[in-house]
């Protein structure tokens, strides 16, 4: 009962700080979410400023209510019971482009990537090609170290700038942001990614379009594009790629390639994808997604993690094969 007097509060708080458009309650994550799924969340905020974001962040850590940053959630998958706290979004008004005469660029966390990409193509510099084709913020990408063909955006990054708890502004550099493959410390710091610094090398412009053609064709011929998805569900292991390859032939060489629970399936098309075919429930991805992980493990004795990460009503945020680990005993019954 305290945390439902407490969202009340910091709701009824937002409401001074935030105008009417940028508030809304009880709104269904599924509407929020690329996957479709997910319960109503009590409180989305979305700031169109940093003073306005700054003043958000100032009530809730007074108040204490759980709270989330997102971006588009590409990345995420949100839970059937919805989320008992504020969900924050960085939007577009947290966008912006500059390159300056080091040749240093610095774009802002709420850019949508292909925007991004097109922009760093048209400066003539080379690095971001690569990401094309990723469907989200570029904070949400900072934060994952999103990237394709084996690369990520933190190769290019020179500072990330956060808001932390506290209100303050900090420069991260590159050598505290811990980027290895689709990490970061920015994962488990509990800070708002405003924008980013990058360095990337002078090429030529016609090349660099070209490439990102054949990396959008490539892209649109190998991933399900019509059902409602997150991307990758696995995360690359070296291990397992040497042993059978991706987690997308790993999970096919298992036999799920196809395989679906309620409305939740492997995609037949990559089986690294879950798409839901309409009235999927996270509990759905859960089990699969631990499903998966089980009968590889068995298979090659690798186990998987996920990429994607899940959002438990009461504000923990995990990746989605731990919340499953418990599912692992159910899922035997589909064996
Ligand atoms: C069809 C499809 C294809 C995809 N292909 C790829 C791919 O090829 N490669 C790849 O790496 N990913 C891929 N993804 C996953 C996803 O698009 C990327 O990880 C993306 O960059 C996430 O951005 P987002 O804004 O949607 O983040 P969200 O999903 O909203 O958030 C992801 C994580 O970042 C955090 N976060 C987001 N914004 C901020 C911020 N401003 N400050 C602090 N934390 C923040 C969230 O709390 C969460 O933990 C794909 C997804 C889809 C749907």
């Amino acid at each position: 009962m305290r945390s439902v007097a407490a969202v009340r509060s910091t709701a009824d708080a937002l409401q001074t700080v935030l105008p009417p458009h940028a508030l809304t309650f009880d709104l269904p994550l599924a509407t929020l979410g690329r996957w479709r799924i997910g319960g109503p969340a009590d409180v989305v905020a979305s700031p169109e400023s940093i003073e306005m974001l700054r003043e958000v962040m100032a009530i809730i850590t007074r108040t204490g209510v759980p709270h989330v940053i997102v971006g588009d959630g590409s990345n995420l998958l949100y839970d059937d019971a919805g989320f008992r706290g504020v969900v924050v979004r960085i939007g577009r008004a947290f966008g912006g482009f500059a390159l300056d005469e080091d040749g240093v660029v610095n774009a802002g966390a709420g850019s949508w990537v292909p925007c991004f990409v097109r922009q760093v193509i048209d400066a003539g510099l080379a690095g971001a090609t690569h990401a094309i084709g990723i469907p989200g913020t570029l904070g949400g990408l900072l934060t994952m170290n999103g990237g394709s063909q084996r690369r990520g955006i933190g190769e290019n990054v020179l500072s990330v700038d956060v808001l932390e708890r506290d209100g303050s502004l900090v420069r991260i550099e590159q050598a505290d942001l811990d980027y290895r493959y689709r990490q970061s410390a920015l994962q488990t710091r509990a800070a708002v990614v405003l924008s980013a610094r990058f360095h990337f090398a002078l090429a030529d412009r016609h090349t660099l379009r070209q490439e990102a053609i054949s990396i959008l064709a490539a892209r649109r011929a190998k991933f399900p594009r019509v059902r409602a998805n997150c991307g990758s569900v696995f995360v690359s292991d070296p291990a397992l790629y040497n042993l059978i390859g991706p987690p997308g032939m790993a999970i096919e060489k298992a036999g799920l390639k196809g395989f679906s629970i309620g409305g939740a399936q492997f995609s037949p098309d990559h089986a690294n994808f879950i798409v839901n075919n309409g009235g999927a429930r996270s509990q759905d991805v859960l089990e699969l997604i631990a499903l998966a992980r089980s009968r590889v493990q068995a298979l090659t004795g690798i186990a998987m993690d996920a990429e994607v990460r899940h959002l438990a009503p009461d504000g923990t945020l995990r990746p989605a094969h731990e919340v499953g680990h418990n599912l692992t005993s159910k899922a035997t019954l589909y064996s």
